[in-house]
């Protein structure tokens, strides 16, 4: 299987390739030109495999150079032994319809480590086919469970070095004490004085910076990325709709109308993977696309303007507040039949103005296969409160997000179909929005919340979290945006 960039049809990549390298040169994104479909044998075969079994399944499908061992390898390594109980990606009913699939069961409690821990091992194996021993620097902009997830999994890998930006105001307390503690001496975490989009931004200009690229090489490094433009982070989440689509038939759910997904978006990777899974065959009916108060792809789903001139709030759902959601890029890709002179166009327009529209063709696809819809802290705070109250079913800031617009979905449009909402992160990584949301009241102490929360829910406390109470704190280090740049050859010890 080739893969091409999204502004340029004609530079394409192995996977291996595309892995390695995180992004194309032009600064597109990686997109398999096919995309493989499961026949009704498939599933039943998969049907019969585990997690680890499921995930090598679906991953020879796209990574056609990499060996049966490898691959197998590869999924050993990150779904064996990590997360509660050897289930990565649990089901949880909450009645005949609504089924949440829990994504937060790994090492930092959000569904970032169903990619994030199989990636080193993607990145490594690719490496070695396609980087003849150079080392691989990981940069991460994150909104806060990427950088914890990235730090992780790549904690201690040989031959790696990874370097996270979060925005110093813009993540939760829990979040930012994650990364501060990371342990591993191939690590490297550093607060940016900007947001999100100014961390993303400013990691994509030092990728694409030909000086500094050059710079690398002398020193026999090389940049990758662990954002969700690798697509070594893209083709891990296909996996787990997959797999949800076989536990919902293991429970004998009626799916003779297909189902539909509900998923709290951000940048736009997690929703992208249930396409891909929808395209491969599980019967999904309507993607439906949840935002908070930067609600630019509501918007977008709209009008078919995707307009980033606006303000940009810093929610209770931190994750999830971002302004550009690259793989909507891959998206327009996808569903303009890999027109990479479209997709350059809009995409240079975005840069230049802030703004695209896309044609009449592409917009009406969007809005056969979407559902977008919004709401504010108030209303997340609400919903995590009826839901707890109706269900006894304990969610987070990003999941109620995606609870309350799937509620506005069925509501609109009647569609009682089942649903499967992706339950993104641990209630206690926010343990103190949380806590708020149910009425009770917030210590200062961050710990106190999360105890607190453990009494007022009879909730257990995910143990890693737990662990961070006593954990030393490693890195206090904050930059300017632009001085991002500096901060990463520093770091490498390199000019
Ligand atoms: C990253 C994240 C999101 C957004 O996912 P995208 O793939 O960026 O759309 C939602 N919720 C949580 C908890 C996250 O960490």
């Amino acid at each position: 299987m080739r893969y091409s960039s999204t502004r340029d049809k004609n530079a394409t990549a192995s996977a291996a390739e595309a892995i390695a390298h995180g992004i194309s040169v032009e600064g597109g994104l990686f997109v398999p030109d096919t995309i493989p479909v499961f026949k009704k044998e498939d599933f039943d075969k998969l049907r019969s495999l585990d997690y680890v079994g499921r995930a090598k399944y679906v991953l020879k499908q796209f990574l056609t150079d990499f060996s049966d061992e490898e691959i197998s390898l590869c999924a050993m390594g990150a779904y064996k032994g990590n997360f509660d109980e050897d289930k990565p990606a649990p089901v949880k009913s909450l009645d005949d319809t609504t089924h949440i699939l829990e994504l937060w069961h790994g090492p930092t409690c959000a569904f970032k480590d169903l990619a994030l821990q199989i990636l080193p091992y993607l990145l490594t194996t690719s490496a070695r086919k396609v980087s003849d021993g150079k080392k691989t620097v990981i940069l991460v902009a994150t909104s806060g469970d990427t950088g914890k997830a990235a730090l992780e999994g790549f904690c201690d890998v040989e031959n790696t070095e990874i370097l996270v930006f979060y925005p110093n105001d813009g993540v939760s307390e829990m979040q930012q004490l994650q990364m501060n503690t990371q342990k591993g001496d191939n690590v490297y975490v550093c607060a940016i004085n900007g947001n999100f989009d100014d961390a993303q931004t400013g990691v994509k200009t030092i990728f694409t910076d030909s000086s500094v690229k050059e710079v690398l090489k002398k020193n026999n490094m090389e940049f990758s990325s662990a954002n969700s433009i690798n697509w070594g982070r893209l083709a891990p989440q296909i996996i787990y709709y997959i797999s949800a689509y076989l536990e919902l038939l293991d429970k004998g759910v009626d799916l003779s109308d297909g189902f539909n997904v509900a998923v709290p978006t951000g940048n736009f990777g997690n929703i992208l993977a249930a396409y891909y899974a929808k395209v491969m065959g599980v019967p999904i009916n309507k993607l439906i696309c949840a935002s908070n108060s930067n609600n630019v792809l509501t918007d977008f789903l709209s009008n078919g303007t995707y307009d980033r001139n606006r303000e940009f709030y810093t929610t209770i759902s931190p994750s999830m507040d971002i302004l550009i959601s690259s793989n909507l890029e891959r998206m327009l890709y996808e569903l303009t039949g890999h027109n990479d002179k479209l997709i350059k166009e809009w995409q240079d327009c975005l840069k230049e103005t802030g703004k695209y529209a896309v044609n009449k063709e592409t917009f009406a696809r969007l809005k056969e296969l979407f559902f977008g819809g919004c709401c504010d802290e108030e209303e997340t705070s609400a919903t995590i409160k009826e839901t707890f109250e109706k269900y006894g079913y304990l969610i987070d800031t990003h999941t109620a997000v995606a609870v309350k617009v799937y509620g506005d979905y069925k509501n609109e449009s009647g569609d009682t179909r089942p649903v499967v909402i992706a339950s993104t992160a641990s209630p206690y990584k926010f343990a103190k929005s949380v806590l708020e949301s149910l009425g009770g009241s917030v210590p200062e102490d961050e710990f106190s919340a999360v105890d607190m929360l453990s009494k007022l829910t009879k909730t257990v406390v995910p143990t890693p979290l737990a662990a961070l109470k006593n954990a030393d704190i490693r890195f206090n280090n904050v930059c300017e945006k632009q001085d991002m740049n500096k901060v990463v050859l520093d770091r490498l010890g390199i000019k």
